[in-house]
């Protein structure tokens, strides 16, 4: 007997498995061309797929229908100890992400793709802007730390700033996971069932109906006769009914963009970060500080 590696592969039954084939690029998700990509910048590369691989997103992954890539920031740190962050100029508390640093990670970012921070500052998401992401070929996303980012690569790149909602997470791992996933579910074939998407909230400026499944009765509560009268016509009306009912109720904005009328209103209401950054723009514009990028 010896110990060496038999030079041929072992034979487990009567099929040979070679040790040279290499396992992870079985794993690859194959390459679908011009697939949805998006590129996050990152201090936590390992914070992603996260949930985005779960589920009908993780398995669109897996399948090749959209990509994700991550550039860890750190690699592009400063000195022996990737220093990526600086006290305030000015002074203060906290950290903030050197523009320099920033810089060095967004330039192995592909051009020509829209380049988001996400931030408490910036303009809420919508699904207006997520429908409009998930339209073009993927979007750079920026996941800030600390106290945020120094604002100079902000504006030397003219880049757009998105919130999630009015509150303060500890970085922007988190909401780039949040936009990520808003928009991938908008790519054709990603969600098994695609007409759902016509139907949920937002699709046509108002929250959804509710919604109700089996068993007919649970805890005394039966599901709206209505829905179980096989009356096609009468369910629509009910549907549309009860989402204006919601829309009046819980979210009066949105009620009163969807009376302003049609989708000009509609747009006005949903799609707030593109118009903030378009208005950056032509604001720079006008200053003749146009974005490098
Ligand atoms: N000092 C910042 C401020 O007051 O606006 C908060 C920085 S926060 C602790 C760190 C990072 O988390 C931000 O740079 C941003 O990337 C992310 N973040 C926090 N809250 C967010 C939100 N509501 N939407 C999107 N990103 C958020």
């Amino acid at each position: 007997m010896t110990a060496e590696a038999p030079a041929t592969p072992r034979s487990h039954g009567r099929v040979a498995i070679r040790a040279s084939v290499r396992p992870r690029d079985l794993m690859e998700p194959p390459e679908v061309a011009g697939a949805w990509t998006a590129h996050v910048v990152t201090l936590f590369p390992e914070a992603f797929p996260g949930v985005l691989g779960l589920s009908l997103t993780g398995k669109a992954l897996s399948e090749g229908l959209w990509r994700l890539e991550t550039v860890a920031l750190r690699e592009h740190g400063i000195g022996r100890h990737r220093n990526v962050d600086d006290t305030p100029a000015g002074g203060g508390a906290g950290m903030v992400i050197r523009a320099d640093v920033l810089a060095a990670a967004l330039d192995r970012t592909p051009p020509g793709l829209p380049v988001v921070y996400l931030s408490p500052r910036g303009a809420p998401l919508t699904q207006a802007r997520a429908r409009a992401l998930a339209e073009g070929p993927g979007v750079t996303l920026i996941c800030g730390r600390f106290e945020g980012v120094d604002q100079r690569i902000l504006d030397a790149r003219g880049i757009e700033e998105i919130s999630i909602g009015d509150y303060v997470l500890t970085g922007g791992e988190l909401a780039a996971q949040v936009l990520i996933d808003a928009t991938v579910r908008l790519i054709p074939r990603v969600l098994g069932n695609q007409a759902s998407l016509a139907e949920e909230s937002f699709s046509s400026g108002l929250l959804e109906h509710p919604q109700y499944t089996k068993p007919a009765e649970w805890e005394g509560r039966r599901i709206p006769e209505i829905l179980l009268s096989g009356h096609h016509a009468a369910i629509s009306q009910w549907r549309a009914d009860e989402a204006a009912r919601l829309t009046k109720e819980r979210r009066p904005d949105l009620w009163r963009a969807h009376l302003d009328g049609g989708d000009s209103a509609k747009d006005r209401q949903l799609s707030g970060a593109s118009h903030q950054s378009r208005d950056r723009r032509e604001q720079r514009k006008d200053q003749g500080d146009e974005p490098d990028r």
